[in-house]
């Protein structure tokens, strides 16, 4: 508690103050640049200035970080005004009766109520598959949670949903060999895009070529491994956990994003699609619902394809990427012009973020 609180404004500051290898790894994947705002606000408006953000000065001189990751070239704007607001979440006060009032939905009844893939329904413990009414591949189904409430998931159910996304795939990838590219995804409420209140995930197995930006992914992490010799992933990691922004959970590799795509940003990173992530998966959700008061958030999962293709996949790990979406009852969309087509603009602080899973993956 003696340390001053580490904050993304100091972060060109934290990175001069590493070891000298440490830095070195930081600057093959990402640049940092420092800028401050300023301006002369007139008089009339210094009160609603002070009530909102503590003092005029703080607003007069305003310091900007700007983190690029030269490797995947995603970029993050951080003010420090902005990520001095409050990190939680607000909630409205009426979202239980608003998820209750929608009980007996068609997923509160899905053989009724959703049709089913060519290949069947697979049955998990806590879920059941359907096939997407329409779809965004050929093969493109749901898994629709046995709870209603999408914030009410356990361990087990986490567990059983992306179990039964797997099984799904296999049934799929039976049926059409080429079919190989597996993506499983989760919105939950409105905010995240999600159509319906009831809890469901989504998984799609694709053909000839992964989704774009997991190819992306693959191959700019590919070209790191030949361009550098080393792992993409193990230098992520160790840049994010050299900062205290990263959690080693039980072997699964958990970072407060420092380039997050919005809010709050959680990337999982792990060898194997075992239990062991998964666990992990439904901790940090619990740390989003619980710690961070997070309602609305976008779950994706992507992974090597299930069967051999010509390309290179060596080394791809799976890789979990976790988004709050903003408060529920706020109207303005949290993606605007700059975040679909310049760089994301950033409210929530990643060393806050780490803060928090810190303490949520601290204890079992
Ligand atoms: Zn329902």
């Amino acid at each position: 508690m003696s340390q001053p609180e580490r904050t993304i404004s100091q972060l060109k500051e934290l990175v001069q103050a590493l070891p000298t290898i440490e830095q070195e790894r930081f600057a093959r994947v990402f640049k940092v640049t420092t800028t401050i705002g300023e301006l002369n606000p007139p008089p009339s408006m210094h009160d609603w200035i002070t009530r909102y953000f503590g003092s005029v000065e703080a607003v007069q001189k305003q310091r900007i970080v700007n983190v690029m990751n030269l490797i995947t070239v995603e970029g993050a704007l951080f003010n420090e005004l902005r990520a001095s607001r409050p990190m939680e979440t607000q909630a409205p006060s009426d979202l239980d009766d608003i998820i209750n009032r929608n009980l007996g939905d068609p997923f509160c009844q899905p053989l009724e109520g959703t049709p089913e893939d060519v290949f069947g329904r697979v049955k998990g413990a806590h879920c059941i598959t359907a096939s997407n009414v329409a779809k965004y591949d050929g093969f493109h189904g749901l898994i629709i949670f046995n709870e209603h409430n999408p914030l009410h998931f356990t361990a087990e159910g986490v567990k059983d949903y992306i179990d039964t996304a797997v099984a799904w795939a296999r049934k799929a990838h039976c049926l059409d060999n080429d079919a190989s590219y597996f993506f499983f995804m989760w919105n939950c409420l409105w905010r995240s895009g999600a159509s319906i209140l009831h809890g469901h995930a989504q998984m799609a197995l694709g053909r000839g070529m992964h989704y774009a930006k997991v190819e992306h992914l693959r191959r700019v992490a590919l070209l790191y491994r030949v361009g550098h010799g080393v792992g993409y992933f193990d230098d992520l990691f160790a840049i994010h956990d050299a900062l205290g922004l990263a959690v080693d959970d039980g072997g699964v590799r958990i970072m407060a994003h420092l380039t997050p795509i919005k809010e709050k940003e959680v990337l999982l990173v792990s060898g194997r699609l075992d239990d062991a992530l998964k666990h992990s998966v439904y901790r940090v959700l619990k740390c989003f619902v619980e710690t961070l008061g997070v309602r609305s958030f976008n779950l994706a999962l992507c992974m090597r394809p299930i069967d051999t293709v010509p390309e290179d996949w060596r080394g791809f790990p799976i890789v979990v990427r976790v988004v709050d979406r903003g408060d529920l009852s706020n109207r303005t969309a949290d993606f605007g012009a700059m975040e679909l087509y310049g760089s994301t603009v950033i409210t929530s602080d990643p060393f806050r973020v780490a803060e928090a899973l810190a303490g949520c993956l601290g204890d079992q």
